[in-house]
């Protein structure tokens, strides 16, 4: 397997319980590097956009008005295999059936206050880091 990037967003549910340093150190545990990094607060305009795939789910509203609620950390993760590493030490996107060991398992409140975000295939990982990172931003 080829080294790859992947997106990840520390959610606000645990940015604000101050799990931003335990979350990372999953991922280094894992074994994956953070090669870019910034703490943000997201626009509305800028949350429909990027969970616009989600636009006709029911919780979508829902979704978007927490993602803004609290400050996010922004990620750019770099690995062997990276972005089904990230989703494994992620975790199932509902706690209650994530595995032991996991960031959901360990940290996520509900389905929704679910701590973190991984993309979910290379296309999106690229759409992704390009929309909240530029060129300048990642050396690598
Ligand atoms: P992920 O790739 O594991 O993050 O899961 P999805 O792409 O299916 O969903 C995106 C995000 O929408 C999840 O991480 C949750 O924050 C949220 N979400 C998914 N399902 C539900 C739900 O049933 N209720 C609520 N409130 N949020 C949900």
């Amino acid at each position: 397997m080829a080294i790859q990037r992947t997106f990840s967003i520390i959610k606000p549910d645990a940015t604000k319980r101050n799990l931003t340093g335990k979350i990372a150190a999953k991922f280094e545990e894992a074994g994956l590097r953070i090669v870019a990094s910034k703490r943000i607060q997201m626009t509305l305009a800028q949350a429909q956009t990027f969970y616009g795939v989600h636009s006709e789910r029911p919780f979508f509203g829902e979704l978007c008005e927490f993602m803004i609620s609290e400050p996010i950390v922004v990620q750019v993760l770099e690995g062997e295999d990276a972005i089904a590493k990230n989703r494994e030490v992620m975790g199932a996107t509902n706690p209650a059936e994530a595995a032991e060991g996991t960031i959901r398992k360990e940290f996520a409140l509900s389905i929704g206050e679910n701590s973190v975000h991984g993309s979910d295939a290379p296309e999106t990982a690229a759409e992704e880091i390009a929309f909240f990172f530029s060129g300048l931003e990642l050396v690598g």
